[in-house]
Order: structure tokens, then sequence, then C-alpha cells
């Protein structure tokens, strides 16, 4: 969810303070039924069973009667979003009216839900969140092999490299200066109060541009593929170590510092969610063992047929090929074993999306 600024006026100011306190009740007795879900459990409630929940709820409670029908129900609903002009948008609140935010970066398509918070500076923001309508799929069969790579992000089986955008030169020089600037800083001066401002436009910026990226490439994959395999991150971390060797050096060995790799790897976990709900049952996650290692033409697992973080090539076939492209195609191979075995295509088990994601979040 990304933040948008709200600019209301000091009359939808007023009517918005009043209308989280009612929504906040409504979120948390929605909160509160999921509370009881369980998976095997048939489902949690859905809108209309929430409404008639709510219509009792506000039998027993004046407070919650005195408020906004339509502010209640409209808490379990979908918002409207409207852009206005460049960098102007507008968010329609029940009973508030259409309050203005600064279109500050793209608001994603087919918001769900939205949510409207007051910080302790007193400024209100609007953050959306959009769980995609899923991909229809595409029906070639196809399967891709997607690996996180280090020198790119993101690498296919079919020999493409993806790369998630960071900061431009220009502007990395200027986030080095304003680091210098910072350390230089006064504590509790105003002049490093400005200075951290700058720093997190600058890193808000970074990161909008790699949630685009993510959109844009897991659209695209599941629009190309019927099946994209992904490495089963859950047990690479248990069974494979950051280090590697000096003849197989692990993938993160050459990254400068740990920050770096949780943008990465923030990146990776969010296009794997999203193909997930963009191509719902058609994620393979496989084991990752050996992916690194393994020619992807002749099947020998080499530790030394890694010649370096970029490039691979096989001692025993002669097979030489990009790495991270190398470990894809033993993702795809992987994957389409797991197909041929299981008479259908692996899945990361049932989609479960959290019941309410889809509530207006108000509070
Ligand atoms: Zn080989």
């Amino acid at each position: 969810m990304s933040r948008y600024r709200l600019t209301p006026t000091p009359a939808q100011e007023q009517a918005l303070a009043e209308h989280c306190g009612h929504a906040r009740f409504v979120w948390n007795l929605a909160c509160e039924q999921h509370a009881h879900w369980r998976p095997g459990r048939k489902s949690a409630p859905r809108f209309a069973e929430q409404c008639r929940q709510l219509t009792e709820a506000r039998a027993e409670s004046e407070w919650l009667r005195a408020g906004s029908i339509i502010v209640q129900q409209q808490a379990l609903k979908v918002g409207d979003v409207r852009r206005l002009s460049g960098n102007v948008g507008a968010v329609k609140v029940p009973k508030v009216g259409w309050v203005r935010f600064r279109w500050s970066r793209t608001v994603p398509d087919g918001v769900k839900s939205y949510r409207i918070t007051r910080d302790r500076a007193g400024r209100w923001h609007v953050a959306f969140a959009a769980i995609p309508e899923p991909i229809p799929v595409p029906g070639t069969g196809e399967v891709v092999g997607v690996d996180r790579g280090v020198a790119v992000s993101a690498a296919l089986s079919t020999g493409e490299m993806l790369n998630a955008p960071g900061l431009r030169n220009p502007e990395k020089a200027r986030l080095r200066r304003l680091l210098r600037k910072l350390a230089r800083a006064k504590r509790g001066s105003n002049r490093r109060g400005k200075v951290k401002q700058a720093i997190a436009k600058l890193k808000a910026r970074e990161s909008d541009r790699r949630k685009d990226w993510v959109e844009k490439t897991s659209t695209g994959l599941a629009r190309r593929f019927d099946v994209i395999a992904v490495e089963d991150l859950k047990i690479r971390d248990m069974t494979t170590s950051a280090k590697g060797t000096i003849g197989a050096p692990g993938r993160n060995v050459r990254q400068k510092a740990g920050l770096n790799r949780s943008i990465m790897a923030a990146a990776w976990g969010r296009l794997v969610q999203r193909l997930e709900h963009k191509g719902p049952g058609r994620v393979a996650k496989v084991n990752p063992a050996f992916t690194s290692q393994r020619c992807s033409v002749c099947g020998i697992v080499d530790a030394k047929s890694r010649e370096s973080q970029a490039d691979f090539r096989c001692r025993s076939c002669g097979y030489a090929c990009n790495a991270d492209v190398n470990a894809a195609r033993n993702i795809k191979l992987a994957a389409g074993h797991a197909v041929s075995v299981r008479e259908g295509p692996r899945v990361a088990g049932p989609v479960h999306r959290e019941p309410q994601r889809d509530l207006l979040l108000v509070g």
C-alpha cells in the first residue's frame, strides 16, 4: 500500500475525524469475526453477512446507531477514486464527499479498498490496496522459470534479464551528499529534519519505481505464461548459505550492503505475491537445491561450473550461459518435472487471500 497525502477542507476534516471513529468500530468488528476464522472452516463472513451483523451491532450500540449507516456499510466496500488533474486525485468518502489527495505516484489499478489515516502531525493520508483481477491463462502450455538474481533482478528461462529500476546516477549522488550532510547535522536541529525529509523523499521515489516494475513484470509474466516457476525461498533460506565458496560464490556475496539485499528481497517477495494474485494457482514453487550449480542442459551438478557471479560454464558438456539464466532454466525444469509427476501444475497450495482484505480500513 502506498500512501497519498489527503488535502481535505476544514469541514471535510471534521467529518473525517467523526467517521473514522465509526468506521474503526466496524473494522474492529470485522477483525473480531476474522479472529474466529480458521483454515478448514468454510469461509469468513461475507459482505451480506457482515451487513447483517452490523445491523445487529447497531441495535445494541447507541453510539453506533447515531452514526451513518452508509459510512458503516461503506466501510465494508470498495472506494471510488478519480483523477482530477496531473497531480490531484479525489477519493469518495461516504458522507464526506470527494476528498482531494495528491496524486504523487501511480494509483494501482483495481483498487479494492482504501484506508484513511491521520498521523501525529495531523496530516491525513489515504492508502489504496488493490488485489488485481486474475489474468486469464494464455493457454499456451508455456512454463517460465524465474530466478532472483543479484546482477539482474530477475532472470527468465527464456534468457531475458529484467532489472528493477532504482535511483538514477544524479539521484544517487544527491543521496550520498544528503547522507553526508545528515552525519554532520546536529541532532534535533531544523536542518537535520530537512535533510531527513529530503532523504525520505528520494527513497520513496526509488521504492515507487520498484513497485511499478513489480506490477508491470507480474502482469507481463501472467499474460505470457501458463505456469510461472520460482524458487521456494522458504526452503532455500533453510538450506543455502549466503557465503558460498570461491569456486561457486553464493548469490549474495557481491552485495555491498545488507540494506540493498533487504530492499531487493522485498521487491522479490512482492513480485511473487503479485504473481499469485494475477495468476492464482499458476505459480509453482520449486525446491531451489542446486539450481545455481546444475547444468540445465546435461543435468550435471558441479560447483566449479559456476565460474563467476555472472557466468556458468558446464565442465561436462561445455554449455555456457549467464548463471542466473541457467538457474532460471533449472527452475523451469523442476516445475515441468513436478507437472508431469503430479499430472497438473504444481501450485503453492490454494491461494489463501486474507478473507477481509477487501475492506475499507479506516482509522
Ligand atoms: Zn552440461
